[in-house]
């Protein structure tokens, strides 16, 4: 996973603190390790970094007070390598044309090759993380202009690399062609942003310019901004459709689509394509399924209710590293309402069900309670496939849905009855053509070559 944000003031102005509070709104998007790098006086690179929360891992004073007007940050969740400092971002090195500083969101699927290449040109890594590359393959190239070897190096790659990097003395924001992974820029004044979602720039108080497109290298500098399209042909957009369905925030925009507009489409038409009649009431799991479960409530007769309070405090079930820790930390976190619970029937609609331990604690704190029946719907199809563009998901055979048929994982979660939500709903629902969003991680279609390692040097 990862969030990255990233400004530029042409006129001077300070812009490490927006960067940090851009970081604060993108933190759901890891909590790992947080960073921020930024130029210099001298003109190089300085960077910081530490591991946990933002406010954690960054002196808020400290940055603000830096005098420097182009800067980037990172939020880490790690889907490649651990989570260890050395592999905390932005990434920082010198080549012999330019310091250089990289944020990642995404995942390079042919990270691993590039690297045994590199390794036996000689090359030293000292991160464990696959977003190193693109720095080697920057520094291979020393006779290039820094954006010239930039693009050289970034043509190369496979799989999903939203990018805000530092580069000599520019800001640039990147995306691979297949647009796995958002970025967008916004502006507030002179200052220019890039970040991962709007819900950023909308706390710094930037509005939003546009997506940066699938496939484009934008460069804030000296010279001003500068658009370059990246020479790869795409046969196909790959826009990641989990983000909508879970990862992004609700009140961020993705594509001109509102996630908090799509998530209640989705909860509606889950609740036209798998009604529940005899239900009293309708219910989210805390957070995840909320909008969804307001969308099937206003299309099925059965009101929506609050029956369980989630403790704010407790991070996100899904960063934990082991089962027990998972396990604890959903009874931590969530406590039913006994009153509104004893002797109803009752729909609770979550966004997915992965290994399928966190809906199987909350039937079972829903029936302790005196639900006479517990009916789950879940709206996105069934997650059969692990996610090689930068969503961390286990290995197949501990996807639950892959692991059992829907009549089997109802019996294991305990419902009463069980349903997912279509394919082809999910795609409505989220309003971009077909052949722009990704699914693979529902139907195992994934993007050509995808899944491999093979270098192309
Ligand atoms: P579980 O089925 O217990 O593994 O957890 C599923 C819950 O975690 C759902 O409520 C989702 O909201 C959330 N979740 C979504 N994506 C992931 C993911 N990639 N890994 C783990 N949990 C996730
Ligand atoms: Fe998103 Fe799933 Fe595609 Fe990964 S496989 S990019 S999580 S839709």
């Amino acid at each position: 996973m990862c969030g990255v944000f990233g400004a530029w003031s042409p006129s001077g102005r300070k812009v490490l603190e927006d960067v940090y509070l851009g970081l604060y709104a993108l933190q759901h998007r890891g909590q790992e390790s947080a960073g921020v790098a930024w130029i210099n006086r001298e003109g190089g690179i300085s960077s910081r970094k530490g591991m946990g929360l933002v406010h954690l891992a960054l002196d808020q004073a400290t940055l603000a007070a830096e005098q420097t007007s182009c800067a980037i940050g990172h939020v880490r969740y790690s889907t490649a390598g651990g989570s260890e400092i050395s592999n905390a971002q932005p990434l920082t090195a010198s080549t012999s044309r330019a310091s250089l500083a990289v944020a990642h969101n995404g995942n390079i699927t042919n990270a691993l090759g590039i690297k045994l290449l590199l390794q036996n040109r000689g090359a030293i890594f000292h991160s464990g993380t696959d977003t190193e590359v693109i720095l080697h393959l920057m520094a291979h190239q020393p006779h290039k202009e820094p954006i010239d070897a930039l693009i050289d190096s970034l043509v190369r790659l496979r799989g999903a690399w939203s990018l805000a990097m530092l580069v000599g003395q520019n800001l640039v924001a990147a995306r691979d062609p297949w647009g796995f992974r958002p970025l967008v820029i916004g502006k507030r004044d002179d200052v220019y942003y890039v970040s991962s979602e709007t819900c950023a720039l909308n706390l710094v108080g930037a509005s939003v310019v546009r997506e940066v497109a699938p496939g484009e290298v934008v460069t804030f500098g000296p010279d001003g901004m500068d658009c370059l399209p990246l020479p790869v042909e795409v046969k196909r957009h790959f826009a990641c459709s989990f983000e909508y369905v879970y990862f992004a925030r609700p009140d961020s925009v993705i594509d001109g689509r509102s996630v908090y507009q799509v998530r209640k489409t989705l909860g509606k038409k889950l609740a036209l394509r798998s009604p529940c009649p005899e239900a009293d009431l309708v219910t989210g799991m805390p957070d995840s399924g909320t909008i969804a479960s307001l969308g099937y409530a206003e299309e099925s007769a059965a009101p929506y209710e609050q029956t369980v309070v989630r403790n704010r405090y407790v991070g996100r079930t899904f960063i934990e590293p082991t089962r027990r820790v998972r396990e604890l930390g959903v009874r931590i976190k969530l406590n039913p309402i006994t009153e509104v619970l004893t002797g109803r029937k009752v729909v609770v609609v979550d966004d997915s069900i992965v290994r399928g331990t966190t809906c199987q604690r909350m039937i079972s704190m829903i029936r302790d309670c005196g639900a006479s029946q517990v009916h789950v719907r879940i709206s996105s199809p069934p997650v059969r496939f692990p996610c090689y563009y930068g969503i961390d998901t286990p290995s197949r055979g501990e996807l639950a849905a892959a692991r059992m048929n829907l009549t089997q994982l109802g019996t294991e979660v305990g419902a009463d009855s069980l349903a997912y939500l279509t394919e082809e709903d999910l795609v409505e629902s989220i309003g971009l053509p077909r052949e722009c969003i990704c699914t693979a991680c529902f139907s195992g279609n994934y993007m050509e070559g995808g899944e491999e390692n093979e270098p192309e040097l």
